[in-house]
């Protein structure tokens, strides 16, 4: 038997006989992904049902973004509440909450808040789930309670997480978005090709990029410039994301979690090494200037002035000259009887350290017949040290290739009938001015090589005249060029009048091991080996171009 015929002699739900019909709804997420929005929408529709439902209006809207649950966040969000309620000319019955729980993170003080929301400007609060609310006592009893479950819901969470967290950590597993350069795979991440039941942490194209752009820096680039080479290479970053980079240990693979007590080496490889990592950490401190150039006396005519060390007690030799008779020499201060003349001449019995030089320099100049060689090799080395405008030459071309496969691919669409001639024009005019920008780029790009390729030339007719440089150059000339040849200096042993090489440039090594080929001896390998082909690495080859 239906009792619906009772319906009319029910009590009156206290609700029900409000006269005041506006409302507030208030929504609120923990995070910004895309359950979230789900979730906001289910909230709002939830609250406009309910209101539907009691004839009430919902005239504001209140909360909608998402607030971390951290912190007293109930009573931040009760006291903007408030605020607005009491501003508000017309004040709303009720405010609707989808689930108490929505409202509570932090208990105590949010609840004096809500009570002095429903007692003092008699706004109520209605769990629209649920239907209880503050109009009845039951319902206000309710309510309170709710909140206080809430709350302590949230303290068993944390605790019951923290510990869970902190040992996931410590087994060097990373929590949260994988930073840029790295792909997670897991068994939580969003992206679904990157599920899998381990996680693992790898470094991706990007990454590949992120390695150069680290070396950059860590030699001393400016961030706009390693910005322009990676978005040349398809990776765009903000300013600010590049510099908050630079102080990320996630990519020395060491993991700085909050949550741990001390770092630890994370199970993921890591993009830059720990010296270059620290190396960039010296120049974000601005402390790796060096310690400044140092301004020597200029001795127009005593360049080796400096250059050359004495080989007993390993210190510079300084000069002097004999005005008188117009003589120039090099001595050591410390050690009794070590002194050069500069010049060779009839009256010294001696060789002039000028001279020796000159000699020196002779036995790295390139001969004829070993140009063609040379310059082989050179370019091959400069290929191999994967030279950023060969590189980016690859990468531009790829890149070509790419886009003009996808206007084809368009284009075939076009004529499967799959889009329209609309949709067609409009990828097509993309993709087409995406293809010039890159072919401008190609252009800049073989521009470059093509100086590279001077480069080349330049650096033969240099070492194919370097004595001639020095000696007929002026005082400026023959510094660069003792400096370009041995960047360490000389020690000289002047009893011997010999000089003992320390560092030599590596494009002159180059050239003694291509003579060496030349000769026949077994030294082919050692032509194509690791050491030649970082050549044009740091000072190698940059310094050919200093204009002589
Ligand atoms: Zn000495």
């Amino acid at each position: 038997m239906g009792l619906e015929y009772f319906n009319q002699f029910m009590g009156t739900n206290p609700i029900d006989k409000k006269t005041n019909k506006n409302v507030w709804s208030y929504t609120r997420v923990s995070s910004k992904d895309q359950k979230s929005n789900k979730s906001l929408s289910y909230q709002k529709e939830y609250a406009e049902k309910y209101a539907e439902k009691k004839e009430f209006v919902i005239t504001e809207e209140f909360g909608n973004t998402f607030e971390s649950a951290k912190g007293d966040f109930t009573r931040k969000e009760f006291s903007k509440l408030l605020d607005r309620v009491k501003k508000a000319r017309v004040k709303p019955f009720a405010i609707l909450i989808y689930k108490m729980n929505r409202f509570s993170r932090s208990g105590g003080k949010g609840i004096a808040l809500a009570q002095e929301l429903v007692n003092k400007y008699g706004v109520h609060l209605v769990e629209t789930k649920s239907g209880i609310s503050t109009v009845t006592e039951e319902g206000e009893y309710q309510i309170w309670k709710k909140l206080l479950k809430a709350r302590k819901e949230n303290m068993e969470r944390l605790e019951h997480t923290i510990p869970g967290l902190k040992k996931f950590l410590e087994e060097g597993y990373y929590l949260g978005k994988a930073p840029v350069g790295y792909s997670l795979y897991g068994t939580k991440v969003q992206d679904f090709n990157n599920r899998a039941t381990e996680q693992r942490v790898e470094i991706n194209e990007d990454g590949k990029l992120l390695m150069k752009a680290w070396k950059m820096k860590a030699n001393g680039e400016r961030d706009y410039v390693i910005r322009a080479f990676l978005e040349k290479r398809g990776l765009k970053m903000s300013k600010q994301k590049m510099s908050a980079m630079w102080t990320k240990a996630t990519y020395c693979g060491i993991s700085t979690n909050k949550f741990l007590d001390k770092p630890i080496k994370g199970n993921w490889k890591p993009i830059v090494s720990v010296a270059d990592f620290k190396k960039v950490q010296a120049i974000l401190a601005g402390s790796t200037r060096t310690s400044g150039y140092k301004v020597e006396k200029t001795n127009v005519d005593r360049p080796l002035t400096g250059f050359i060390y004495c080989s007993k007690c390993k210190g510079k030799l300084t000069s002097y000259s004999v005005k008188k008779k117009g003589l120039h020499y090099y001595k050591c201060q410390s050690c009794k009887g070590v002194t050069l003349n500069a010049n060779s001449s009839q009256k010294s019995i001696k060789t002039g350290a000028h001279n020796m030089f000159s000699d020196l320099l002779l036995t790295y100049k390139l001969e004829d017949k070993l140009v063609a060689p040379f310059k082989e090799q050179l370019k091959r080395v400069i290929k191999e040290n994967s030279n950023e405008e060969y590189e980016l030459q690859e990468a531009l071309l790829k890149r070509q290739k790419s886009i003009q496969n996808k206007i084809d691919k368009l284009t075939d669409a076009l004529i499967d009938e799959l889009i329209d001639s609309e949709v067609y024009k409009r990828k097509k005019d993309i993709l087409e001015q995406e293809l010039e920008e890159i072919n401008g780029e190609l252009n800049i790009d073989a521009k470059k090589i093509s100086n590279l390729e001077k480069m080349i030339d330049d650096s033969v007719e240099l070492s194919q005249n370097i004595n001639v440089y020095w000696e007929s150059g002026a005082y400026e000339v023959k510094r660069k060029v003792q400096e370009l040849v041995f960047p360490e200096g000389l020690v000289v042993n002047s009893e011997k009048r010999q000089y003992l090489t320390k560092k030599v440039n590596r494009l002159f090594q180059l050239k003694a091991s291509i003579a060496k080929d030349a000769k026949g001896t077994k030294t082919k390998k050692v032509s194509k080996n690791a050491d030649l082909s970082s050549l044009v690495a740091g000072t190698g080859l940059e310094p050919v171009t200093f204009g002589l």
